[in-house]
């Protein structure tokens, strides 16, 4: 096994370093945390510098890449600048609509990319759906050659940086595996209401509840085939979820690197707080979590890769990656002691923020509903030597 990274990787890395360290300094991103705006500076210069298209073909105007360096890159973007999350995968929006989209809808992704904007928002979860994706009551019936939707949506991200949403919707009478369809919904389309959620965290990006009341579309607007909706957009969920892995794993480094320094410096007792053996057992398991974050990460990437199948990987690692992460951030904040809980300090923002690995793209919980039931099946008649 070869866990050297290549040259390539180093210095993508150290010019995703260079930028970060310009235009995604700490009282920037803190600013930006503050007043709940995107980091504008930052994503311009991410976007200059062409990070924004990694991973997207070459025809599209991208840098193409494998999932590994993917996962490289945003393991250390979200350790060198919390504000990570701010900045989207661009490559996982443009691989689902260049697989399922048409031309014009991948280049609505493209200009959109262009102007600093997120390429679509995704319109999946409603209030009463959510684990329960198949739940949802979102419909589309046509009406003298026009398509109309109607219903209701909760917790779309990024919905007011979008010129698009990819909207699920739902065919209550057709059999389950013919019922999901998505559409390109026009974010400028009378009819559209929205109005954002207050968050505990990630409060760069906004979520709202949206409303679609009657949203007249065209017959080309559909996304994808008539009722494979589900389908197409559930495969690209498995690569999010080893994109918030790799998230999870850049935060919780960072948590560990500004506690480690931390626990040098501090003295209580007439010695600095690391030579305590509490802190030091702390530091000891979240290195270890980090090294097992990390393990898991990068065997999934190099699985996708190498066209194993990642659907009960991607699964286990969101979901060891969301607990331990945010197990070794709150560690990270007891270290700190009283300061880490104020907001003079980074890890208290981080803290917030790591929170929505559990819950986002498929909750804890959803991923041992996944997991599980895979593994069950794998073994069903394993033999034992
Ligand atoms: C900040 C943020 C951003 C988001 N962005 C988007 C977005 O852009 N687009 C979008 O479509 N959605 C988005 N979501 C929604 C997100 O995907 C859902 O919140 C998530 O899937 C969980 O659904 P829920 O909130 O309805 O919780 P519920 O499904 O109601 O779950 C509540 C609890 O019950 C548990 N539970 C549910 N079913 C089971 C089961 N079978 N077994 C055991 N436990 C179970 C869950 O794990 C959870 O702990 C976002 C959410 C957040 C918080």
């Amino acid at each position: 096994m070869d866990f050297k990274k290549t040259e390539e990787q180093e210095l993508l890395l150290e010019s995703l370093r260079e930028v970060v360290r310009r235009y995604g300094t700490e009282e920037y991103i803190r600013e930006c945390d503050e007043k709940g705006e995107s980091p504008r500076k930052l994503n311009e210069a991410l976007h200059e510098a062409g990070f924004d298209m990694l991973g997207v073909p070459e025809e599209y105007g991208g840098t193409p890449c494998d999932t590994l360096t993917l996962m490289m890159y945003h393991e250390e973007f979200a350790r060198i600048c919390s504000g990570a999350y701010a900045c989207e995968c661009t490559a996982l929006a443009m691989a689902d609509m260049i697989k399922f989209g048409s031309e014009k809808q991948i280049q609505d992704c493209v200009d959109a990319i262009n102007e600093l904007k997120t390429p679509f928002c995704l319109g999946f979860t409603e209030p009463q759906a959510g684990s329960d994706s198949s739940g949802i009551s979102t419909t589309f019936t046509r009406k003298n050659g026009k398509v109309y939707i109607n219903g209701r949506k909760t917790f779309i991200s990024r919905i007011d940086n979008a010129n698009y949403m990819l909207c699920m919707t739902k065919d209550p009478s057709a059999p389950k595996d013919k019922a999901f369809t998505t559409w390109w919904v026009p974010m400028n389309a009378p009819g559209i209401s929205y109005k954002p959620i207050p968050k505990v965290g990630w409060h760069m990006v906004h979520s709202c509840e949206v409303t679609l009341d009657n949203v007249e579309l065209d017959e080309s607007d559909i996304v994808g085939v008539e009722g494979k909706g589900f389908v197409n957009v559930m495969k690209n969920f498995e690569i999010e979820r080893l994109v918030m892995s790799a998230t999870a794993l850049g935060e919780a480094t960072m948590a560990f690197e500004d506690a480690v320094v931390y626990a040098g410096q501090r003295e209580q007792f007439g010695r600095p707080i690391g030579d305590f053996q509490l802190i030091q057992e702390k530091l000891v398991d979240m290195a270890t979590k980090i090294e097992n974050m990390r393990g898991l990460v990068y065997k999934s990437a190099w699985m996708e890769d190498n066209g194993i199948p990642v659907n009960t990987m991607a699964a286990m690692t969101k979901r060891y990656c969301a607990r331990a992460s945010f197990e070794v951030v709150n560690d990270a904040m007891q270290i700190f002691g009283g300061i880490g809980y104020s907001s003079d300090l980074r890890i208290s923002r981080v803290w917030r923020n790591n929170r929505i690995c559990g819950i986002g793209g498929g909750t804890e919980e959803i991923m041992v509903h996944i997991a599980g039931r895979s593994l069950v099946k794998q073994y069903k008649n394993f033999q034992p030597l």
